[in-house]
């Protein structure tokens, strides 16, 4: 994996998800360096057609960098469920439909499930970070982390998939977790590990 130092005093967050900002927005906040997101330029948001989260995040990091002129950070990620063949992995945020309906989703995957003879359970997160730099420079980096379904949906905190996500070793769901705990061990989390020692190696303690 190639070095990038970053050097920049601006990154813009190739993202429309709220909650996806707000967790990046954190990670970034001892760069002390200005955070702005896709939300701040009337950018559309590109076609996700890759059939991967690195494909897809790098789409979504190089299409914000060049249409802003700044570098970009993008989060492409989902969960998986072993007992659907990974599904809805890169399709993750689509099973909510447009609403983006979690609750639906999260239905769906109940259901889908309970179609399935014997279960595992086993359940993943998946999150590939990108960073594109206006001269065509890229770094992509992914985090994993291992969990179980746990049904019905449980806690208020994180977003999208949280609340039936137990990561392996838990008792409690992503949900549940308190925000700061969650940022600390998620996919993430650990994706963001990586990316510090590539490119913001001032941010490694
Ligand atoms: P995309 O990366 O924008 O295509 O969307 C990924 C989708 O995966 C999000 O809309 C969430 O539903 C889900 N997702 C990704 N990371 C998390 C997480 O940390 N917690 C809960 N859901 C997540």
């Amino acid at each position: 994996m190639k070095k990038n130092i970053f050097n920049d005093n601006k990154i813009v967050i190739a993202s429309h998800n709220k909650g996806k900002i707000k967790e990046i927005k954190v990670m970034l906040k001892p760069l002390k360096i200005e955070v702005l997101s896709a939300n701040d330029f009337n950018l559309e948001e590109p076609i996700e057609d890759g059939n991967t989260f690195e494909k897809n995040a790098l789409i979504k990091s190089s299409y914000v960098c060049k249409n802003t002129g700044f570098p970009s950070l993008s989060d492409d990620s989902g969960i998986c469920f072993c007992d659907l063949n990974n599904e809805p992995g890169v399709y993750s945020a689509r099973w909510a439909g447009q609403e983006k309906d979690f609750n639906f989703a999260m239905s769906k995957i109940n259901d889908s499930i309970k179609n399935v003879e014997t279960p595992s359970y086993n359940c993943f997160f998946v999150c590939a970070l990108s960073l594109s730099w206006p001269n065509g420079d890229n770094v992509t980096v992914t985090g994993k982390i291992d969990g179980k379904f746990s049904w019905p949906p449980k806690g208020n905190f994180g977003f999208g998939y949280d609340p039936i996500f137990k990561p392996l070793g838990y008792d409690d769901t992503f949900g549940e977790m308190d925000p700061e705990f969650k940022h600390s061990i998620s996919h993430r989390a650990l994706a963001f590990k990586k990316l510090k020692n590539l490119c913001f190696p001032s941010l490694e303690n």
